[in-house]
């Protein structure tokens, strides 16, 4: 069984004249331990295939299975509930919260959903995203780069089977982007399963297992590897 599957997935958003289709249809299949870049130009859909991917919206049709369960037909808590356990969510913004500590930030999901942090896994998990040091400062006390390793371990904290990234290197100046690529390339080797990534960096999509390019809402043919 696919890891993740789509039957005639689409998107579209407002109604009647302003009504924009932000994704077409789409059956799509992915594989357990897939590197999936998803490129492609500015508005072109690749936010919304993410967002309806990683349970964060509502598709206007079709729908997505991880593993055979059936997303949407979830109620918002039961998939709330399922997107923290199986699931880690990496963004431009980092999207740390700013009055706790980077290692609150990195326990926040567990908490969240009753479980107990396996400490020696998430030693393990900051020494390799080099942030050990930095465990009991506050976001705002941190650089860029280390924010966004932050937000790697807090997306790995939960061993989660997919992690999605959008943009993940976008705020990061081109060396450091690299740096945190690297990492967050590695760690979900080691320490998670499956990477879906919106890029425009050419350089992530060459190091992807697979690419996915989005025009106008619709997958470009043979553009996937
Ligand atoms: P990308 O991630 O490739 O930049 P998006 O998925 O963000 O593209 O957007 C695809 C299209 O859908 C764009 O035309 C965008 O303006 C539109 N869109 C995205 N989100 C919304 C929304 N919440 N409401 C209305 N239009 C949206
Ligand atoms: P990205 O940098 O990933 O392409 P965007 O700037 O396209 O992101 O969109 C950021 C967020 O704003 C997304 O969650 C998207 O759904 C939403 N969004 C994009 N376009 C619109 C729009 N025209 N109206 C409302 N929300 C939008």
């Amino acid at each position: 069984m696919p890891l993740i599957e789509t039957k005639q997935l689409a998107k579209k958003y407002g109604q009647d004249e302003t009504t924009v289709q932000a994704l077409y249809p789409l059956d799509l299949t992915i594989n357990e331990n897939e590197f999936l870049a998803i490129v492609g130009p500015s508005g072109s859909g690749k936010s919304t295939l993410l967002q309806l991917l990683g349970g964060l919206d509502t598709p206007s049709s079709g729908k997505v299975t991880i593993e055979g369960q059936d997303l949407y037909a979830m109620n918002e808590r039961e998939r709330s509930i399922f997107r923290r356990r199986n699931f880690g969510f990496i963004f431009q913004s980092f999207n740390l919260i700013p009055i706790l500590t980077a290692e609150e930030n990195i326990t926040m999901p567990l908490l969240l959903d009753g479980k107990k942090p396996d400490l020696t896994y998430l030693r393990e998990l900051s020494r390799k995203l080099g942030i050990e040091e930095r465990l009991h400062h506050l976001p705002g006390q941190l650089s860029g780069g280390q924010q966004q390793r932050v937000a790697i371990a807090r997306a790995l904290s939960g061993k989660p089977k997919i992690v999605f990234a959008d943009e993940p290197t976008g705020n990061l100046d081109t060396r450091i982007g690299e740096e945190v690529l690297d990492l967050l390339i590695e760690s979900v080797r080691e320490f998670g399963k499956t990477l879906i990534v919106i890029t425009h960096d050419p350089k992530v999509a060459e190091r992807a297992s697979s690419v996915l390019n989005i025009v106008d809402g619709r997958i470009m043919e043979g553009a996937r590897q």
